[in-house]
């Protein structure tokens, strides 16, 4: 494990500090270091592994496709079976009215597609994001990511976004105007801190691009595919975006991404306004296939709701025995925060738990994200919250 970590440090820009942990094999919530000790994983490879690591699943999936063919994707010459496949189970499973889909590699090139189309497509420049927003690290990306530790440092950025308070739809309303070609919106903000809308945000910013004759596009990379519980927030809410952005869960940990359009979008987009080398390619579709169809068949939105709120619940009472130490819980679905009472005993929490078998994700300095895979089971949920408990009695 020494070793490892020696050669990952001497050869790796060291863009993330990380624990001092090498991960050698993985199974279900569960991870093993290379000296063949046992961690219980909150973090899900940020939110990722949404059915669990080394899930029967996807290692059958890749085995079976790779035995096959790996690459003929999206941007090809050819039609692929397996893609056919995913675009059916995907276009039924996605919000109304959203039926065109193009596969890409990460969230962050959904994105930048979205906002390259959007630009397109309406002729307009602006596009405006919220404040606390994260959109990706792509030089687009950042540009449309509203906060400044993503932005500060790579000037001159693209031009063109501009940012409004999140779940503040009078601002919003007096940003989107005839020049506006998109509103950029993720349905729960999740790297930005766990923040969830009042219920109407989604639906009103929606009127307003209509209004406005703006495109709205949702990014459900972090909260699509089950992670706050619906397959999707924006269908959970009814609204219908123009382009949907996806990642994350929707290969359970094969890199691979999408973003849907609706038909009159589609309409307006011609030969050569987007592709490339991998998108789509019949691997990774034969992975989301079947992680989608294990979403579907063992109704893991089920689970996600049942333990999600039970999570909470807990977490709050932990929240109530050390008033010190947890400032604040929220969540929804398996999406959840522990805001702490400042960045020291945040990371001091992180370190313990880890020392104790417990992998959290800190994020904003003095928050605890809890991401676990969706298929969790209640006595992992109460293992990882003893061990939480402990350190903080601890703390
Ligand atoms: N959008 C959201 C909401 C995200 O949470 C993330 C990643 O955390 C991204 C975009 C970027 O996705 P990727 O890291 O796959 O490029």
């Amino acid at each position: 494990m020494k070793k490892t970590i020696e050669i990952e440090k001497r050869h790796m820009p060291g863009f993330f500090k990380k624990s001092p942990l090498s991960i050698e094999h993985g199974k279900g919530v569960y991870v093993w270091d290379e000296n063949g000790n046992k961690y219980l994983d909150f973090t899900a490879g940020w939110g990722v592994t949404c059915i669990g690591h080394s899930n029967d699943v996807i290692t059958d999936a890749v085995y079976e496709q790779a035995k096959k063919i790996i690459q003929n994707p999206n941007s090809g010459l050819t039609y692929s079976p397996q893609r056919a496949k995913l675009l059916e189970l995907l276009t039924g499973i996605l919000p109304r009215g959203l039926t065109r889909v193009f596969f890409t590699n990460s969230g962050a090139e959904a994105n930048d597609a979205a906002i390259k189309l959007a630009r397109k497509i309406t002729g307009r420049e602006v596009v405006i994001s919220t404040h606390m927003s994260f959109h990706g690290r792509t030089i687009s990306t950042a540009s449309a990511t509203g906060q400044e530790m993503h932005r500060n440092r790579f000037n001159p950025l693209m031009p063109g976004f501009c940012f409004v308070p999140y779940d503040n739809p009078a601002e919003m309303k007096s940003a989107v105007n005839s020049d506006t070609a998109a509103v950029i919106l993720e349905p729960v903000q999740g790297e930005g801190g766990v923040n969830i809308p009042s219920e109407d945000y989604l639906a009103e910013v929606s009127a307003l691009c209509i209004k406005n004759g703006s495109l709205l596009i949702i990014d459900e990379i972090q909260t699509g595919f089950c992670r706050t519980g619906p397959m999707f927030v924006s269908a959970e809410k009814n609204i219908k975006p123009d382009i949907l952005t996806m990642a994350k869960g929707i290969a359970g940990g094969f890199p691979f991404g999408a973003f849907a359009v609706t038909e009159k979008i589609s309409s307006l987009l011609e030969p050569g306004d987007h592709g490339g080398t991998y998108c789509g390619n019949p691997l990774g579709c034969a992975v989301s296939s079947a992680v989608i169809a294990y979403l579907i068949e063992h109704r893991v939105w089920e689970n996600v709701g049942n333990l999600g709120k039970y999570t909470v619940e807990r977490l709050n009472v932990l929240k109530d025995k050390y008033p010190g130490v947890v400032k604040n819980v929220r969540g929804k679905g398996l999406l959840i925060l522990m805001e702490m009472s400042d960045n020291e005993t945040a990371s001091v929490t992180v370190e313990k738990c880890l020392n104790s078998g417990l992998i959290l994700n800190l994020i904003q300095g003095r928050c605890i994200r809890i991401i676990p895979a969706l298929n969790i089971r209640k006595q992992e949920v109460d293992e990882g919250i003893s061990i939480l408990e402990s350190v903080m009695a601890e703390v």
